[in-house]
């Protein structure tokens, strides 16, 4: 894979309206025009470089939107309110009622409620499946099928999706495929693999803060504009407008998404292995053991590694929370739902942020009470951390007992 999306990012230069190093923050929701023709023609959307309201676009939102065009190698992109607010524009963008949706079955939490409860009032039915089975996705596609639609590494079970496939079976139905790449930003390019459209919580590792909520649509020129367009566009109508001022900080923490997401994802490897090393059911995209580590290798963009999350299977929900109490109190992390953050997150998906897919549907999927997602923080001395955990996991006889089990 070529590092052009990353030279892409780097190039990007802005000067302020006075010579600042960083744009100027657009501190207006509405905009003043000349004339009445300009604004008659910018609602008509023939003028270029005019501003109307900031629900629409403002100049904050654009140069972060430029960023992450830059970082998926799109066209462009428009910002969002939230990850759930790009996912939901995309849907409501590309499919009408009656319509029909080819899903990766482990995906976000919310994207399953989405998809399986709030879109039935519109009787969008969606097709739940296991995305690494083709000939099943390609069995599920029918002519009202509008959309296949997957994460590149999921959530919560760091499933790995051959997007190249899947973007060819896409294009054999003339549908697009529609990936949520907030998992492995700067390690996965879905849009060179044959995505239509890019999606991300930059909530997450774009950001990388945790001091805010915001989305992403990465993707053609064509279907970035038609989302806001101001008579049908579900990015226009729908209203979930990113505010300027986080778009001018996102975009400033961008500036150094390359140096974490390469020291999350070292980190991630390690612990990993050692976990592994120690008879643990874990499970990271980087091991050769994951059902998904050579389709991961073949489609990765490899400085940026492998991702920042695995996961451990402890056996049952209480040992998990006993387990994340205890890294809580020795500093280890916290306990919170959530990824990207400089301090490793832990939490259990199946009783949080997987909680809206059905019991017998997360056992079914392979989401065992017992798993602990996590996402591993920027620590400096990843062996000191590792030792920590070990000891954690040793006083909770969880070391002792998988050990035996193994
Ligand atoms: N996509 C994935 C893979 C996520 O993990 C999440 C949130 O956890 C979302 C989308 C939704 O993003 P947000 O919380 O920014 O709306």
């Amino acid at each position: 894979m070529s590092k052009k999306a990353t030279n892409d990012l780097q190039d990007l230069q802005y000067f302020g309206e006075y010579g600042g190093v960083n744009p100027s923050i657009s501190d207006s929701s509405t905009y003043t025009f000349l004339s009445a023709k300009t604004m008659f023609d910018t609602f008509e959307g023939n003028t270029e470089g005019c501003y109307l309201y900031s629900r629409h676009s403002s100049p904050s939102n654009l140069y972060l939107g430029e960023a992450l065009a830059a970082l998926e190698g799109t066209e462009t992109a428009n910002v969002t309110a939230s990850g759930m607010g790009a996912i939901s524009a995309v849907i409501m963008e590309l499919c009408g009622a009656n319509d029909h949706i080819v899903s990766s079955r482990t995906v976000y939490g919310g994207t399953y409620a989405l998809m399986k409860n709030f879109l039935k009032k519109f009787n969008i039915q969606t097709h739940f499946l296991d995305i690494t089975d083709l000939k099943a996705v390609k069995a599920a596609i029918t002519p009202k099928t509008k959309m296949i639609y997957c994460e590149s590494v999921s959530n919560p079970l760091l499933e790995v999706a051959d997007l190249a496939a899947l973007a060819r079976l896409a294009k054999e139905h003339h549908i697009p495929l529609v990936v949520d790449n907030t998992f492995s930003p700067l390690s996965i390019s879905p849009a060179k693999l044959g995505a239509s459209v890019v999606i991300h919580s930059l909530t997450k590792f774009i950001n990388g803060t945790s001091d805010c909520v915001a989305g992403a649509i990465c993707g053609s020129k064509d279907f970035c504009l038609s989302l806001k367009d101001v008579n049908s566009g579900a990015g226009m109508l729908l209203g979930s407008t990113l505010d300027s001022l986080r778009a001018a900080s996102i975009l400033k923490n961008m500036r150094t998404l390359h140096l974490r997401m390469k020291k999350h994802s070292q980190n991630a490897l390690y612990l990993a292995q050692r976990f592994q090393e120690d008879g643990l059911r874990v499970m990271y995209p980087g091991l050769p053991s994951h059902p998904g580590h050579l389709i991961m290798e073949d489609q990765m963009n490899r400085d940026y590694g492998f991702g920042g999350l695995l996961t451990l299977d402890v056996g049952s929900l209480e040992k998990a929370n006993a387990l994340m109490e205890r890294m809580q109190d020795k500093k280890l992390g916290y306990l919170a739902v959530s990824l990207g953050f400089y301090k490793t997150l832990f939490s259990a998906p199946g009783s949080s942020t997987s909680s809206e897919i059905p019991l017998e549907e997360q056992k079914e999927m392979g989401l065992g009470e017992g798993l602990i997602r996590f996402s591993i923080g920027l620590d400096d001395d990843i062996e000191r951390t590792y030792q920590m955990m070990r000891d954690c996991m040793r006083q909770l006889h969880i070391l002792d007992s998988e050990k035996q089990r193994s």
